[in-house]
């Protein structure tokens, strides 16, 4: 329902392709027509996870895993929670008898892609590992303000008040586009979870906007199964042999509830200015949203920063201090650097043809951000375009935060400097 309709398997495949994706997620299994299209047009290409069945072999190379957002909507201990979750399944098999369980409790798979269900998120938790122990939960995008488990709104104040006694079965939490890594280090309920990042992309051009980037022995579910639960593994004093090997990472300001305000009154403020004049919205008197900066802080319990690091490619890394984390990067999708290099819009012509210029030439998404000599970039994209991929990897951008649902703004090229594209810049591209 609230989904592109370009997003089926074979345009999702080969936009993954192009965007330097190896594994992404179906969505949406628990959606009768939905499951019925996977299971028709999906093959096991690996154990427990799937390529397209397809006459173009490029378009077998991307795997999928039987990933999908469930909606629980409960009360528990007297308070209502709404929490988004991702489940993945091993196989189709198991996703159908999950199908089967949640049908069998009364809830309604086939009315939306993400079904609302009125189980709590531990009773989920709960039937999935009955179901079979293989699968896994993970708490979505965990500080957005309506519907997560730390959520301003409706979240809870801690794993345990949400899992009780099966908290130590949720291995990974998604750290959302509103927060990173960082943020998240320093909440001490998190100490033992693993930090993951996808991008909940409802249409292609948002795929890959948040990455996570594994370290296998070789693609599978079991394996990446042992990523996701290596953070609670090392706790053990266990050496997984499959990991995290880092995030890459929205700028979370970018992120639609970074700020408390009200989109409507068109105010917004930062924490401290809360904290000094209330949460009453100045203008309807009515309460402010409360965004995930202040959720965060209020909950951070081992106040900290990372350590940042500029490596290959002049990009800026950011570490765990303790070096228990895997460290992370932020980056900005190229389309969106191509489009205010030119001084374009995102959609536009001149943007698709530069990147189909760059894929040609330069390989993926991800090759050409993070793997690709700014000179080189420079040869062909022109200069104006590597050096708006360079401020983005050295992260000398200026963001304007969002807030109440409306994303922050970013601007690589600082708007008050002369720096607009030439004819030149402007022309480049457009005869390919
Ligand atoms: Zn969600
Ligand atoms: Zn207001």
């Amino acid at each position: 329902m609230a989904v592109s309709k370009d997003m089926i398997l074979p345009i999702m495949s080969s936009v993954a392709r192009q965007k330097g994706i190896d594994i992404l997620s179906t969505g949406d299994w628990t959606h009768p027509i939905w499951f019925r299209e996977l299971r028709d047009n999906l093959v096991e290409s690996h154990e427990g996870l799937f390529a397209l069945k397809n006459n173009d072999t490029s378009l077998r190379e991307q795997n999928f895993i039987l990933s999908t957002e469930i909606s629980c909507i409960f009360t528990q201990n007297g308070k209502t929670h709404r929490m988004h979750n991702l489940v993945i399944s091993p196989s189709f098999e198991v996703c159908e008898k999950i199908n089967k369980e949640l049908k069998k409790r009364g809830c309604n798979l086939a009315a939306d892609g993400r079904p609302i269900i009125g189980l709590t998120s531990k009773q989920l938790l709960e039937l999935i590992l009955e179901v079979d122990e293989r699968c896994l939960l993970i708490p979505c995008h965990i500080w957005t303000p309506w519907f997560s488990l730390y959520g301003a709104n409706s979240g809870f104040e801690s794993f345990t008040q949400c899992f009780e006694e099966l908290s130590d079965y949720v291995y990974g939490i998604e750290t959302g586009l509103d927060s990173d890594p960082e943020m998240n280090w320093q909440i001490g309920d998190l100490k033992h979870k693993t930090l993951l990042s996808f991008s909940d992309a409802h249409s292609p051009s948002k795929m890959g906007r948040e990455e996570t980037v594994f370290r296998l022995q070789k693609p599978s579910f079991t394996n990446i199964a042992e990523a996701i639960m290596s953070q609670t593994l090392i706790s053990k004093g266990k050496k997984p042999q499959n990991t995290v090997g880092y995030t890459i990472e929205f700028y979370s300001e970018e992120g639609k509830y970074y700020y408390n305000g009200h989109r409507k009154c068109g105010i917004y403020q930062t924490p401290a200015q809360t904290r000094e004049s209330g949460t009453t919205c100045p203008v309807c008197k009515r309460k402010l949203t409360i965004g995930v900066r202040q959720r965060v802080d209020d909950l951070i319990t081992n106040p900290s920063s990372g350590t940042t690091e500029t490596r290959e490619y002049d990009i800026k890394w950011i570490l765990d201090p303790t070096a228990v984390r895997p460290p992370f990067m932020k980056l900005v999708p190229l389309n969106e650097i191509i489009a205010q290099s030119l001084a374009v819009g995102v959609g536009s012509k001149r943007v698709h043809q530069m990147l189909t210029l760059l894929h040609a030439t330069l390989g993926s998404e991800l090759d050409i951000l993070l793997k690709t000599k700014n000179s080189k970039i420079a040869v062909i994209a022109g200069e104006r375009i590597a050096q708006g991929i360079d401020y983005v990897r050295n992260g000398n951008i200026v963001i304007k935060p969002g807030y109440d649902g409306l994303y922050g703004k970013v601007s690589i090229f600082d708007s008050n400097s002369s720096n607009v594209p030439s004819k030149q810049d402007k022309q480049l591209g457009i005869d390919f």
